[in-house]
């Protein structure tokens, strides 16, 4: 079975076949939905070289069970509404798998990276937002909406910050990378990047080191409250502010401890171990999904 998977991003479009080995192809993200699907359909027939059963596309969006998008962000223009699986099929002449790119990375983490060998993984996909995704025996359970695993939007006691859903009081605005350059700026005036945060955090700058432990300690206690619920054998973080390592996922596996049950309080958290290629292997995984159906 030869397919290939693509990762549609905010500023990057990425895409590689399923083989061992195989090059990663990253192309600028064009202007627009349709300049998007057709840059897609070229990227695929570059990467393919020769005959191809299939093609698996993570992207930002909100998708149905056909692959359209039916939700999303202002991010790319007229997004919402496209029918890609199909638009894409049409193209390519070959069976076509779209998913959220967070359900996606959740994928690919679960059958090729840190969550390898766990039949329920939460994972947590920190960025811009706080995203996440529950995987089942190698599913991504999606929900009734298309939107299970929105750890960002979980409320918890003691936050007020507005979050990008319009209500306040949810983990994003705190545990992902805006959220910790935020909390460095309240307490120092100073608009620093969460790299350059991390840099100040490594020289032992305090308003660094707590900027992102509270960002930690907020991640930590929304897994805790979304264990609760869903029991996974294990939690993996992904995302540019899991980089932080331990930094960030220490004070977080302290605060999903002292809230989690206790029966859960062991769950390991670890973090994401494929990287930028994480949402390309979980496409790899959904097409191939569905090809053996
Ligand atoms: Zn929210």
């Amino acid at each position: 079975m030869r397919v290939v998977g693509v990762d549609v991003g905010g500023t990057k479009l990425a895409a590689a076949r399923d083989e061992p080995g195989a090059e990663l192809v990253v192309v600028p993200t064009p202007q627009g939905a349709a300049a998007i699907v057709t840059t897609i359909v070229d990227l695929v027939r570059r990467v393919s070289e020769g005959p191809l059963d299939g093609v698996g596309v993570g992207s930002a969006g909100t998708f149905d069970e056909r692959g359209t998008v039916v939700a999303a962000t202002d991010l790319i223009p007229g997004w919402s509404g496209m029918p890609l699986a199909d638009r894409l099929s049409g193209e390519l002449g070959v069976p076509v798998v779209a998913l959220n790119d967070v359900h996606a990375t959740a994928l690919g983490e679960t059958a090729a990276g840190a969550g390898r060998g766990f039949a329920r993984v939460l994972v947590a996909a920190t960025g811009t937002g706080l995203g996440g995704a529950f995987v089942r025996d190698g599913e991504v359970d999606v929900g009734a909406h298309g939107s299970a695993g929105s750890l960002g939007h979980i409320a918890l006691p003691g936050l007020d910050r507005v979050c990008s859903c319009g209500l306040s009081g949810h983990a994003e605005p705190y545990a992902s990378g805006p959220g910790m350059e935020r909390s460095f700026f309240e307490a120092t005036g100073v608009a620093a990047s969460l790299p350059e945060i991390h840099e100040l955090m490594l020289a032992g700058d305090p308003a660094a080191v707590a900027a992102i432990e509270s960002g930690g300690r907020v991640l930590g206690r929304a897994l805790a409250t979304a264990a609760a619920l869903i029991d996974p054998g294990l939690v993996v973080v992904g995302g540019g502010p899991a980089r932080l390592g331990d930094l960030l996922l220490g004070p977080a596996r302290a605060a999903y401890r002292a809230d989690a049950p206790a029966l859960l309080a062991d769950v390991a958290i670890v973090p994401a171990a494929l990287g930028t290629r994480a949402a390309v292997v979980g496409a790899h995984a959904a097409i191939r999904a569905r090809l053996s159906r």
